[in-house]
């Protein structure tokens, strides 16, 4: 699909293949840990031309390639649940979905509202509070392990994420702070910057390099993981 995450297709092969994510992996000569971080390594030069689904992937690698040349930090800048990679979504993009996925850009810290449905992204399971944790087997996920089938649904408790409350953007006080306006606004540009290869401060300025984001990041202008918690 397209900015699918490597995580999310993988989930979702893995599914179509009615094995685990274990023994998918193993098949691919992949890495599950960090798989989004590990798939630009593994494919700097790009994905073989001999496996067409994994072309579709080319923005996720591009993001990723880019994330790693900005030299921002990945505990800071992309999302965890311990040790494992968890992800924000946006209830009406899964619902609206032919088959629910995964954005990249769900994967970063920065990432706050959905552009296309002007709505806070979340963390969250509306359920069971639990975070959404990728690569994961669903054959084997859910209540009782009895399987899920797809990923708009907990793969924890089994609950609809698309049926989360979806909260517009600028509708409470705290929202509409100008500093939380500033987040939303640098949170969506960091990711631009990453897919582009630069950016710049103004319409006018000059173009600035990957690597001046850490200075961004360090004077907090851009939203992390560890601001948060
Ligand atoms: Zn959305
Ligand atoms: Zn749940």
């Amino acid at each position: 699909m397209p900015l699918e995450s490597p995580a999310s297709w993988l989930t979702r092969a893995t599914l179509r293949q009615g094995t685990t994510v274990l023994r998918m992996v193993r098949y691919l000569g992949w890495m599950s840990r960090d798989l989004d971080q590990w798939f630009a390594d593994f494919y700097a030069d790009g994905v073989p031309s001999d496996v067409p689904e994994l072309r579709r992937l080319q923005v996720a690698l591009r993001v990723m390639k880019a994330f790693k040349a900005s030299g921002l930090a990945s505990e800071r800048l992309l999302l965890f649940d311990g040790r494992k990679c968890r992800y924000r979504y946006c209830p009406r993009c899964l619902a609206t979905d032919p088959s629910p996925y995964f954005r990249i850009h769900w994967r970063f810290a920065c990432w706050l509202y959905c552009p296309d449905h002007s709505c806070q992204m979340r963390d969250t399971c509306p359920a069971c509070d639990r975070f959404v944790r990728l690569p994961v087997s669903l054959v084997t996920a859910g209540p009782k392990g009895s399987g899920i089938a797809e990923l708009s649904e907990c793969a924890v408790c089994g609950h609809a994420l698309s049926d989360s409350r979806a909260a517009p953007i600028g509708t409470s006080l705290a929202h509409d702070s100008p500093q939380v306006q500033m987040h939303y606004a640098n949170g969506r540009a960091v990711l631009a910057a990453l897919y582009h290869g630069g950016f710049r401060l103004s319409p006018t300025g000059a173009n600035l390099p990957l690597k001046s984001l850490r200075t961004l990041d360090r004077e907090g202008l851009i939203p992390s993981r560890l601001a948060e918690e």
